[in-house]
């Protein structure tokens, strides 16, 4: 319970909205993009200033409430709300300012990719960012920050030059590799367990035109398909980021038949080079088939980042489940084409991601909190399905199908991907080796835990590390 004079002496300097359970605007601004997440925090403090972040974190800690912290609500765990407690939302905050000649950008917390890249365009700039326009710069940079870069650029937080930050106990900090280097390293893949960063400062790189797009095939030609990306993938330059997906097409009047709800394997990318060479390079897998339909073409880059946006929409019930791949074997492929063979949801999309042998590990592992750059295959199942009396039989389907891939899987997860039910072996798949050294850091920067809403790290103190 949040006592009205303790609300109404934060009202007095707040600059940005509070939302209590009575007002109309709660219900929509507890919502987040997984629908199934339905909590119900005692407040919403809606910030509009790094000012407002500091009260914020201060009245949490002063009045003993759990805090989450919102970027844009992304997360399909939904770590960004909780119960009973505070959000420190952030998603007004959405200032965006470009250095050209250093080819820097500044972007506030609540700002998505597609907000950052529009900005860039304009300079012939981008960042790295994610796989779709609309996922928030702030989660996906804490914990990685996989994108259509990746292979050329590394990962979001590998572009990342410093933060401004809210620590547990108020302060403003900067964290860079000159200021608060620690703090640095922990962020960079420990999410948000050490503070509220309020602005991110990126490398931008000159991208301008890209070759985007993705050949379709049936998905009764998947395991040949798959087999014939994965073979390429392994000789591709880094300039090329391609993944294969198994979906069904919109089953809607925009999809031409036979396509329309047609089940497909998808195969595409970005080529982030000269347009020439994304041709000569991606021609073995445009040709291979023939496809159904290719439709790779130049784009500007912040058009290109939106290429896959309609296999997310908001609104869904969702589940994910997701690890990273020893080589990807044939059987490995043979048991994902089964598995989408009976997927309960025609949502549901399954994905097969090669980020490595690329700029992605080139980066030296003990650089980062991030961990497990030695695994270039990626898989996640991201399940979605409108009626949640149909939620057993998706998470079902979605487990099932993660345990028939133990065989193949690394020992070792991506944080943003996990669905929130893992635990303490979600924890261990996350950070392994690095984790006693995050929770010294977290019991430095968080040491009673204020923000919890995470895949939690717990300070040393507590697990007595
Ligand atoms: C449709 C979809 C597509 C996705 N695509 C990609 C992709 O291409 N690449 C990829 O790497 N990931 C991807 N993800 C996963 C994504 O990175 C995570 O869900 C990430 O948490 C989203 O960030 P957010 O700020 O939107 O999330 P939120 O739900 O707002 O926040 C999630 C958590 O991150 C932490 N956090 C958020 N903001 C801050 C902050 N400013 N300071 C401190 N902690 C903070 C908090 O712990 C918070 O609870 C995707 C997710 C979805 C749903």
């Amino acid at each position: 319970m949040i006592t009205s004079s303790a609300a109404d002496k934060l009202k007095s300097h707040f600059r940005g909205e509070l939302i209590l359970p009575s007002d109309p605007r709660y219900d929509a601004a507890r919502s987040v993009f997984n629908v199934a997440i339905d909590r119900r925090p005692a407040l919403i403090a809606r910030c509009a200033s790094p000012d407002d972040v500091i009260q914020a974190v201060n009245f949490a800690r002063q009045e003993k409430l759990i805090a989450s912290i919102r970027g844009t609500g992304h997360n399909v765990a939904g770590f960004a709300v909780c119960d009973d407690g505070i959000v420190i939302d952030l998603s007004r905050m959405k200032g965006i300012t470009v250095d050209a000649s250093a080819r820097t950008v500044c972007a506030e917390a609540g700002c998505n990719w597609g907000e950052v890249n529009d900005v860039l365009q304009a300079y012939g700039l981008a960042a790295t960012g994610g796989f779709v326009s609309v996922t928030g710069v702030s989660g996906l940079t804490l914990g990685g920050g996989l994108g259509w870069l990746v292979r050329k650029h590394g990962l979001a937080l590998d572009n990342l030059l410093s933060a401004d930050v809210v620590l547990a106990d108020g302060r403003l900090v900067t964290a860079s590799a000159r200021e608060n280097d620690d703090l640095f390293w922990a962020i960079r893949g420990g999410g948000g367990n050490f503070g509220v960063v309020t602005s991110f400062k990126f490398q931008a790189h000159s991208v301008g035109t890209v070759l985007a797009g993705i050949v379709l095939h049936p998905a009764a030609a998947a395991a040949g398909a798959i087999r014939r990306w994965r073979d390429l993938e392994a000789m591709a330059p880094d300039e090329s980021t391609q993944g294969a997906l198994l979906f069904h097409m919109p089953d809607d009047p925009s999809t031409p038949e036979p396509l329309r709800g047609a089940p497909i394997v998808g195969l595409g990318g970005v080529y982030a080079g000269a347009v020439e060479e994304g041709e000569r390079v991606l021609r073995p897998l445009r040709e291979y088939g023939p496809p159904l339909v290719d439709m790779f073409q130049p784009a500007p880059y912040n058009t290109a980042q939106r290429m896959a946006d309609f296999l997310w929409p908001a609104g869904l019930h969702s589940y994910w489940k997701s690890s990273y791949l020893k080589p990807l074997s044939d059987d490995a492929i043979d048991v994902v084409v089964a598995f989408f063979a009976r997927v309960p949801s025609r949502r549901t999309v399954i994905v097969l991601e090669h980020n490595g042998d690329s700029a992605w590990d080139r980066v030296p592992d003990s650089a980062t909190a991030f961990g497990h750059r030695t695994w270039p295959y990626n898989f996640v199942v991201t399940s979605a399905w409108s009626d949640p009396k149909d939620a057993e039989r998706n998470v079902t389907w979605t487990r099932d199908f993660f345990d028939a891939m133990r065989p193949f899987a690394a020992p070792g997860a991506y944080v943003n991907y996990l669905g929130g039910d893992e635990g303490a072996d979600g924890l261990k798949a996350a950070y392994g080796a690095k984790l006693a050294h995050l929770a010294a850091l977290k019991a430095k920067f968080d040491p009673a835990n204020l923000f919890r809403m995470n895949l939690n790290i717990a300070p040393a103190s507590v697990v007595g590390a």
